[in-house]
């Protein structure tokens, strides 16, 4: 009796091995947004369905996954945690300071990251990114240093992993911060690595292609993309990156590629809600592509779209006000009205108000009566006062001016976000990261590991139990 008593033990746990070694996640995708709290996904859920009058919610694809969870995402040194500590927990399964990629809160241990484990177990391996591929996020995945700041650094130690396809943004600062450094661009392909930055380049990569870093030919000189809401229809998305990226490094023997969506935290930060939008959506249609994959190999496949952090402490509704309709009248990126400005004031310093008001109608609503979006006395004379410090040198900030979440009037692109953010019942309480839990949304192989509430540093212990590493 007692020896079939362990008899039938031993068959029960043979048989949990082996099911575990033989139907494996073999590809495997981690989507982060970086700043992507639930109130983004929803209010870009909001902004999809929205029309006057009628409260529907329509999903994103994510949110359609069958699996929706949270998980906490505080770091070694506070509750608020910064891209690189979070990113950290979520390759190395380790907590750190904020500040800190890959290592230790004490900086003397460099954690071998799940990018390292995976291609050490024979596993390709592709990260991507919408901001440079050596800012917190992405580096995360494949540097160690003491500091997110040391872009120099991170970039020089890109090309030391082996790593198959680099997608996205480029290197922040490739000569180091003064511009006097050995290019690290040079040094990766010293290291074997070819870069390609063209759109033909891009579009002639294939298959089988290893060490190559793609780049977005058409970026901000700083290394990131265009703002999704201002990219010309002809220009690389992230989309195209990953199913570049999977065209590349699809192979037998599996993947794990890892995606962030990083300008959805740069337009929290800005508390530009419309912006924001637009790179959620990006990010989704980056998720559709891994969600084709899945399709065509849904037993060995296994989608994670989840964030490091919730940016901006962003609410959705002010009082019951909810407009999102109002959302659909910025057409531009706070950036680039800043920039229209800009060079408004260089050919014409002594254009009107009324004429500034008639841009601002134009690319925020603001102003249309027929649509809903009249401006009040206060609200004009935030404009104004913008306006004044502008173009007319006016350092004085109205005496409305605390009606501002921060307090100083800033520029009139950024006056005019704020006034329609509030009218469409968007509400930022920071301009900074928050400590909120972030959503998981999972789909594909093994996908109940992560239905219940659980830590970032259990992340890459999850994915790399399922890939079997
Ligand atoms: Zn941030």
């Amino acid at each position: 009796m007692i020896k079939n008593i362990v008899l039938i033990s031993i068959t029960f746990f043979c048989t949990i091995g082996y099911s575990q070694t033989e139907t494996k996640a073999k590809y495997v995708f981690l989507f982060i947004g970086d700043g992507m709290g639930l109130s983004q996904i929803y209010t870009t859920e909001m902004y999809l369905n929205s029309k006057p009058n009628e409260i529907k919610s329509e999903k994103l694809l994510m949110s359609s996954f069958p699996v929706n969870s949270n998980m906490t995402n505080y770091s070694a040194s506070s509750y608020v945690t910064t891209s690189c500590a979070a990113a950290t927990a979520m390759s190395t399964g380790f907590k750190t300071n904020n500040g800190i990629i890959g290592k230790s809160p004490d900086q003397t241990i460099s954690y071998e990251n799940i990018s390292q484990k995976a291609k050490k177990a024979g596993f390709k391996v592709g990260i991507l990114s919408s901001v440079m591929i050596d800012h917190a996020t992405p580096a995360s995945f494949y540097a160690h240093q003491n500091s997110r700041n040391m872009y120099y650094e991170i970039s020089m130690e890109l090309p030391n992993y082996n790593i198959d396809y680099f997608g996205g943004g480029g290197f922040h600062h490739p000569k180091g911060k003064k511009g006097d450094q050995p290019d690290s661009y040079q040094n990766a392909i010293n290291k074997g690595y070819t870069i390609a930055n063209s759109i033909e380049d891009i579009r002639n990569l294939k298959n089988g292609d290893e060490k190559i870093i793609a780049i977005n030919p058409d970026m901000y000189p700083s290394g990131e993309f265009h703002w999704a809401i201002d990219q010309k229809e002809e220009a690389f998305s992230l989309a195209d990156f990953t199913k570049k990226g999977i065209e590349v490094i699809d192979n037998d023997k599996g993947f794990f590629m890892m995606v962030e969506g990083g300008k959805i935290d740069w337009a929290c930060h800005g508390n530009d809600g419309v912006s924001m939008v637009h790179e959620v959506l990006a990010f989704n249609d980056a998720i559709k592509e891994a969600y084709e994959f899945y399709k065509e190999r849904p037993d060995e496949t296994l989608i994670i779209v989840t964030a490091d952090h919730e940016t901006g402490a962003l609410t959705t509704g002010i009082n019951y006000v909810t407009n999102p309709e109002y959302l659909k009248y910025q057409i531009i990126s706070v950036q680039e009205f800043k920039r229209k400005m800009t060079e408004l004031k260089g050919t014409d310093p002594e254009v009107s108000f009324n004429t500034i008001l008639e841009l601002v109608q134009a690319d925020f609503g603001l102003g249309n009566k027929d649509v809903g979006l009249s401006l009040d006395d206060k609200e004009l004379a935030l404009l104004k006062s913008a306006y004044n410090k502008q173009f007319k040198g006016n350092k004085n900030v109205n005496a409305d001016a605390d009606y501002l979440s921060k307090t100083a009037v800033k520029s009139i692109a950024e006056t005019a976000a704020y006034i329609l953010n509030k009218k469409a019942g968007i509400n930022w309480a920071s301009g900074d990261h928050s400590g909120t839990p972030v959503p998981v949304r999972v789909i594909g192989k093994g996908q109940e590991e992560f239905s219940k509430y659980f830590d970032n540093t259990d992340l890459p212990k999850k994915i790399q139990k399922l890939m079997g590493i």
